[in-house]
């Protein structure tokens, strides 16, 4: 089961890990579940390394909140401290599967988008290559077609594919006109379905709660409308894109950073916790979390862009049927925004490549699946 080889590919060697359970006859027939989670702008050094020390200061100049943050996030072992951020990512996605884009052990994992900020990279992430005519964060239809787009035209996929997004360009990075893509973004309340009395809560607090930010919805919500979703609606491949870690970050609020990475990583347990909790999707459910894009170091942190250097250093993280556990000694790492499209198709059972020759080849081998 462990068939692990590297090529190139976009200049960088990637490493495929082994396929899911293709030699595994009785598995071959069924269906797998894909849930895609993109956390807006986390960078990798809070992943791997945890809160860190002279940035836990910068809480806009508010000494409880920094003494309270200490208190919470801080250990002097970096290992400690990055399970105190990120408890489900080093429990259940380290231990499990895999994690990449730790610099401190030579993995490279990057954008090669060179513009560093949040379309370009959705753009590279979702369709598998980078587009020079995306340099905006303009509400611009998409010209490209997308991963999710893709496969919610596959046999067996229709409209078991769906997108839940704190963000409201969205709407324009997955071309929704164009690609019929269902996608909920920003405070749009969820439209299209029977409203249940439970996602009727849900759309009574988009309606009834302050707005922070107009164009961008509370990730709480986000994470709740995908996960009432899951729940009701029997899915194939689900991608929920939260934003709060960028939005504090931008604003130099580490202390709002550091907890809402927190509540995401919560968030994602929930979500995986609930498939695996479904007997038709146990075992065969993988999980994808990674970001858009990375930020500056120290005091640079607040930034990212094309002149921010180190910004284009993402993470990756791929736990599910067939990816094995990274041991501590295993090969450094070297892989590219550019692969998640692909990755997300194989992990659903479906070749991405063959229909898009452009896009970069995934991260793990396409699995068999029921069409
Ligand atoms: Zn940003």
């Amino acid at each position: 089961m462990t068939n692990r080889r590297t090529f190139l590919a976009g200049g960088l060697a990637a490493t495929v890990f082994g396929g899911a359970t293709r030699s595994d006859g009785a598995r071959e027939a069924e269906p797998r579940r894909v849930i895609l989670v993109t956390l807006d702008g986390l960078r990798w050094q809070e992943v791997f390394r945890g809160a860190d020390a002279e940035l836990m200061e910068r809480t806009g100049g508010n000494a409880a909140a920094a003494e309270s943050i200490r208190a919470t996030f801080w250990n002097d072992s970096p290992e400690q401290r990055r399970r105190i951020l990120m408890p489900f990512v080093w429990e259940v996605v380290a231990r499990r599967g895999q994690l990449l884009g730790d610099r401190d052990r030579g993995d490279e994992v990057v954008l090669t988008n060179g513009l560093k900020f949040s379309y370009p990279g959705y753009n590279e992430m979702l369709t598998g290559a980078a587009d020079p005519r995306i340099n905006s964060n303009q509400k611009i239809p998409n010209p490209n077609r997308n991963v999710l787009e893709w496969l919610h035209g596959r046999p067996g996929l229709t409209g078991r594919v769906a997108a839940f997004c704190s963000w409201d360009v969205f709407p324009f990075i997955l071309n929704r006109e164009r690609s019929g893509l269902p996608v909920q973004a920003g405070w749009e309340p969820i439209a299209g379905e029977p409203v249940d009395p439970r996602r009727a809560t849900i759309n009574a607090l988009y309606e009834g709660l302050h707005r922070e930010w107009d164009n961008n919805v509370y990730d709480a919500l986000t994470f709740e409308s995908a996960l009432a979703h899951l729940e009701a609606e029997d899915p194939r491949v689900i991608y929920v894109a939260v934003g709060e870690t960028d939005e504090h970050a931008h604003h130099d609020r580490y202390d709002f950073y550091l907890r809402a990475a927190r509540r995401a990583d919560a968030q994602i347990r929930r979500l995986w916790e609930a498939s695996e909790a479904n007997p038709a999707w146990r075992g065969r459910t993988s999980l994808i979390l990674t970001t858009d894009h990375g930020r500056g170091e120290g005091r640079l942190w607040t930034s990212h862009g094309q002149n921010i250097e180190g910004a284009e250093f993402i993470w990756i993280g791929l736990l599910g049927p067939g990816i094995e556990p990274r041991g501590a000694d295993a090969p450094a790492v070297r892989a590219t925004q550019a692969q998640i499209a692909a990755t997300v198709a194989a992990l659903a059972g479906e070749d991405l490549r063959s229909d898009v020759p452009q896009a970069a080849p995934p991260l793990v081998e396409a699995v068999g699946a029921a069409r």
